[in-house]
C-alpha cells in the first residue's frame, strides 16, 4: 500500500519512497531530561510511534531503524542539578538529574505504549562528531571562531554558489528579513546578526570537553549540533524521515539542516520533514505559571496510557489539540467498549495477520489517525453483530496503532473514573448479562460478570433482579 506523507519542506503530502527499502530510516528529537515530561511532550513521542509501528508493518520490523535523541547536555539541567544537588560536585549532581529524569521518561513513554526506538543515543556520547561536523564547517568556510565561541554563518551558506539548500527555506523565512529583523543587542563575538552557535566555552565547574577550531579552552556543545552528530552517526548524511514538535521548525531543525548539508556537501539532510501541532489545556497554553502544566507522570495515576494515547490520536497529529477532562473520559469509554471485546489474559498476537484495508488506507494517508479510529469504530459494530463475536479485525487494528497490548484497560481504571461516568456502562452491561441468561446464553453471561468483576464492580442477583456495588 502507497504511503503518503506531509513534507514541511515542499509543503505538500507526497507518496513516501525511501532511500532504501531494507534500511527506512527516521530521526526524530527527544527530550532534554531535566524533569518529567509533561503531555505536550507525549505528542511526538505517541505520533511517531505511530508512524515507526506503520513502517514496520509495511517494510518489515528489520528494514526500519529509528532513533529519538536524548539531551543530556543544557542550561537547564545544569540548573537543576545545582538546585536538586547542592552538596554534590555539579558533574555528579547532572548525572543524577539526568539519570533520574531518563528513566522516568522511559517509565511514562512505555505506558503510553510507545515501543522503544531503535537507537536512543545521548547527546555526550557523540561529542567526537560534533567536534568532526564542526571542523569540516570551519574548513569549508560556513563557521569560525571567535572568543572560544565557533558560530555557523547562514550568510555564508546562502552566499556559497552550490547545491546547497538555501538556508530559511525549512522554515519559509528570509534571510534578509531575519538580518533586518534580529535584535540589536547582539553577542559581540558574532559577526553578523544571525549567526549562530555550534560550541561554547564552559563555566568553571560545568561539563566541558577538548574544543575544535583550535580553541584551546574547553567548552561544550551548542543544542543544534547534537542532532546533526547523532542522526549522522546512527543514520548518515542523509536519511529518510526527521521529526519532531512545530516548534522545533525555527531555529532547530533548520540549524540542523544547515550544520548537516554544509558539512557533508548535501542538498538535503532528510527527505520528509514532519512536524506535530501543538498541545494545549482545556483552550489555554500550557504553563507552570498557569498552574495547567500536567506531567505524563500524573496523568498515568487516573488514566491507562491507552487512554492517554487515544486521547491523543484522536486529533490529526498536524492539528492543535486541546487537551480535556471531557474529551479523556469519553476516550475512556471507548477504549472500555473495544476492550471488552477482546480477552484479558494476554493470550492475543495478531502480528502475522491481515490488517483490515480501510484502516490501514487511513494511516497510510498521513497518518490519519481520527479516520482510523473511525473504521475502529465500525469493526467493534461488526464485531458485536458477528456470531460469537469475533473481535479479531477490531483487535488487529487496536494492536496496529498499539491501543492494545494484549491486557483489557477495565481493569486498570481507577474506581474513581468509573464512579464518576460509568454507571451508565455497567447498567448496561447488566442488562446485557441478564438478557444472556434469559436465553440460557451462560457462556456470555458468565463472561460479562468477570468483565464487571475486572472493573471492580460486584454483582449480586436475587429474585428483584441484580444489583452491583463497587468491590475494590
Ligand atoms: P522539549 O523537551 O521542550 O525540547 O520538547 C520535546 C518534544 O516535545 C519536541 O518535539 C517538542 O516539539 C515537543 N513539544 C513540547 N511541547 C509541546 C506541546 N505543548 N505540544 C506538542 N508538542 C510539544
Ligand atoms: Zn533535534
Amino acid at each position: 500500500m502507497e504511503l503518503r506523507l506531509y513534507d514541511t519542506l515542499t509543503k505538500e503530502k507526497r507518496t513516501f519512497v525511501p532511500l532504501d527499502a531494507e534500511n527506512v530510516r527516521m530521526y526524530v528529537c527527544g527530550p532534554t531530561v531535566y524533569d518529567f515530561a509533561h503531555i505536550g511532550n507525549a505528542r511526538p513521542v505517541i505520533v511517531f510511534d505511530v508512524l515507526f509501528r506503520l513502517l514496520r508493518h509495511l517494510y518489515g520490523e528489520a528494514h526500519v531503524k529509528y532513533v529519538r535523541n536524548i539531551t543530556d547536555v543544557d542550561d537547564k539541567i545544569n540548573d537543576r542539578a545545582a538546585r536538586d544537588f547542592p552538596g554534590l560536585p555539579l558533574n555528579e549532581a547532572i548525572r543524577k538529574v539526568t539519570e533520574q529524569t531518563g528513566k522516568q521518561f522511559h517509565a511514562d513513554v512505555d505506558a503510553l505504549g510507545a515501543l522503544r526506538p531503535s537507537v536512543e543515543p545521548r547527546a555526550t556520547e557523540h561529542i567526537v562528531e560534533m567536534r568532526e561536523i564542526i571542523e569540516r564547517l570551519v574548513k569549508g568556510g560556513f563557521a569560525y571562531a571567535a572568543e572560544d565561541h565557533v558560530l555557523f554563518s547562514p550568510q555564508a551558506m546562502n552566499a556559497a554558489n552550490s547545491s546547497l539548500p538555501r538556508y530559511g527555506a525549512l522554515s519559509n523565512r528570509s534571510l534578509d528579513e531575519m538580518i533586518a529583523g534580529a535584535r540589536v543587542d547582539v553577542a559581540p563575538y558574532k559577526k553578523d546578526n544571525t549567526d549562530f552557535v555550534l560550541w561554547k566555552p564552559s563555566k568553571p565547574g560545568e561539563p566541558s570537553w577538548p574544543s575544535p577550531a583550535g580553541i584551546k579552552a574547553e567548552g561544550r556543545p551548542g543544542w543544534h549540533i547534537e542532532c546533526s552528530a547523532m542522526a549522522w552517526k546512527h543514520l548518515g548524511e542523509h536519511f529518510d524521515i526527521h521529526g519532531g514538535g512545530i516548534d522545533l521548525v525555527f531555529p532547530h531543525h533548520e540549524n540542523e539542516v544547515a550544520q548537516t548539508c554544509c558539512a557533508f556537501h548535501r542538498e538535503r539532510m532528510a527527505n520528509t520533514w514532519m512536524h506535530n501541532g501543538f498541545l494545549q489545556v482545556e483552550g489555554e497554553k500550557m504553563s507552570k505559571s498557569l498552574g495547567n502544566f500536567i506531567t505524563i507522570h500524573e496523568l498515568l495515576k487516573d488514566w491507562p496510557g491507552e487512554v492517554l494515547r487515544l486521547n491523543m490520536l484522536k486529533t490529526h497529529y498536524r492539528s492543535p489539540i486541546d487537551w480535556t477532562m471531557k474529551a479523556l473520559k469519553e476516550s475512556e469509554k471507548t477504549l472500555l467498549e473495544w476492550h471488552e471485546l477482546l480477552p484479558s489474559d494476554g493470550s492475543w498476537n495478531s502480528e502475522r495477520r491481515q490488517k483490515h484495508p480501510e484502516l490501514l488506507a487511513a494511516l497510510c494517508d498521513d497518518l490519519n489517525t481520527p479516520k482510523a479510529i473511525a473504521e475502529l469504530h465500525g469493526l467493534r459494530t461488526a464485531a458485536v453483530l458477528t456470531p460469537g463475536r469475533d473481535a479479531t479485525a477490531l483487535g488487529d487494528g487496536l494492536q496496529l496503532l498499539g491501543l492494545f497490548n494484549g491486557s483489557n484497560v477495565a481493569t486498570r481504571v481507577s474506581k474513581a473514573n468509573l464512579a464518576t461516568h460509568d454507571a451508565a456502562k455497567i447498567t448496561q452491561l447488566i442488562e446485557e448479562r441478564t438478557a444472556a441468561r434469559a436465553r440460557k446464553d451462560f457462556k456470555e453471561s458468565d463472561r460479562i460478570r468477570d468483565l464487571l468483576a475486572a472493573m471492580g464492580v460486584a454483582i449480586k442477583d436475587s429474585k428483584d433482579g441484580t444489583t452491583w456495588e463497587f468491590s475494590r
